[in-house]
């Protein structure tokens, strides 16, 4: 047996992290590329949502390689991503691939059932080691996060520009060829210490913005055109909530063991959006009033065409754009995106920042008309 799984961002280290540590033999799939988006376009009927057909190529692609069985999250709620596993069983039989499909579903109070699947996936039974596991990979997940969060804030006021890519994508390459979690812990701390190296600006002052929308689009670089990495590029600061770590801890480790979450997306939310709606709906709207009441200076919505839950977010943000006076750009990516034109919005809406961030710090008493 030969364990693969979609790319989602960063979440190949998590789960190779997880991997090792159960002891399973595993496949990295090929990072995304034009040849997957090509391959999951092909098979993946044309309305589902673009996240399937990324991640379907990306399947197609690891089978090439030498996998035969796809590990991959359930999902409940009112959207798509619950058919996600019985799409990709259903497309992977019609191509004749013979890959086993093993859907994890959080446990929402079940944990038998999960237990069950894990044992067959094992082939045995040992909780010290599962347990263990789920500890490393989680506390991975934390860190990685860490890693990518410290990039964002350090990007935009490198004295030397390309300095912190240069860091972060070598760790990015590294940690795939290393072995065991030890390795990997010491890859995450060399990248922390050699980010934290980097020479800065000390006088700078970026602009801030909060990326939100959906998990798949906003955290995987490949399918937003690393929008966080081509801010920070541009002098701007970014932040996002949504991440792989708060999806463990929040969804899965805080709802197994019956934990209280942190539910401050969802009170600020709640006079627009009072209800889950599958997705990441109510994140979008809860984390644009954070970042509003946190003094930032703008938020991106990036969603993929024809998502439901973030259609009804859109839907929204202009009573959150005027109620709490900060700008949104909302955008949708779907297969035929071109950098080119996704790019000059974000230029445009950049400018719009400066110009009213300068308005409000520049003092109108002193300016002498030019006319
Ligand atoms: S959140 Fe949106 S893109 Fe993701 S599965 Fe649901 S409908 Fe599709």
């Amino acid at each position: 047996m030969k364990v693969t799984f979609p790319h989602m961002g960063n979440l190949y280290i998590c789960i190779k992290v997880l991997m090792e540590e159960l002891g399973i033999d595993y496949v990295i799939p090929p990072f995304t590329s034009k040849r997957t988006l090509e391959i999951g376009t092909r098979h993946v009927p044309e309305c589902a949502c673009l996240p399937l057909k990324i991640t379907t190529g990306n399947l197609i692609e690891a089978y090439q390689v030498g996998a035969d069985t796809v590990l991959m999250a359930g999902g409940c709620g009112p959207c798509r991503f619950g058919y996600y596993c019985e799409m990709y069983r259903e497309i992977l039989k019609d191509l004749n691939y013979n890959m086993n499909v093993i859907t994890l579903e959080p446990p929402n109070g079940n944990m038998v059932k999960l237990l069950q699947r894990i044992k067959n996936l094992l082939g045995g039974f040992n909780l010290y080691k599962i347990l263990k596991a789920i500890k490393n990979t989680t506390q991975v997940a934390i860190e990685v996060d860490e890693v990518e969060c410290l990039a964002s804030k350090i990007r935009p006021r490198e004295l030397e520009k390309g300095d912190v890519d240069k860091i972060y994508k070598k760790f990015q390459k590294d940690v795939i060829a290393a072995k065991g979690i030890e390795q990997i812990k010491k890859l995450i701390r060399d990248a922390k210490n050699n980010l934290l190296k980097v020479k800065t600006d000390e006088k700078a002052n970026p602009l801030k913005i909060g990326i939100v929308g959906e998990i798949y689009t906003t955290i995987d670089y490949y399918t937003n055109f690393d929008i966080q990495s081509k801010l920070g590029a541009i002098g701007v600061e970014t932040h996002r909530y949504v991440t792989i770590s708060d999806w463990i801890t929040e969804h899965i480790v805080k709802n197994a063991l019956r934990l209280p979450r942190n539910l401050s997306y969802a009170h600020a939310a709640k006079p627009y959006l009072g209800k889950m709606i599958g997705g990441h709906a109510r994140e979008t709207i809860g984390n644009t009033i954070l970042y509003a009441q946190q003094g930032y200076d703008g938020v991106i919505q990036i969603y993929p065409f024809t998502c439901m839950p973030e259609i009804v977010a859109e839907s929204i943000l202009p009573a959150v754009e005027r109620d709490f006076d900060i700008p949104v750009l909302t955008l949708i990516i779907d297969e035929m995106t071109g950098e080119a034109g996704y790019f000059t919005r974000i230029e445009a809406f950049v400018d719009l920042l400066h110009r009213r961030k300068e308005k409000g710090t520049v003092d109108f008493r002193y300016i002498l008309s030019g006319d």
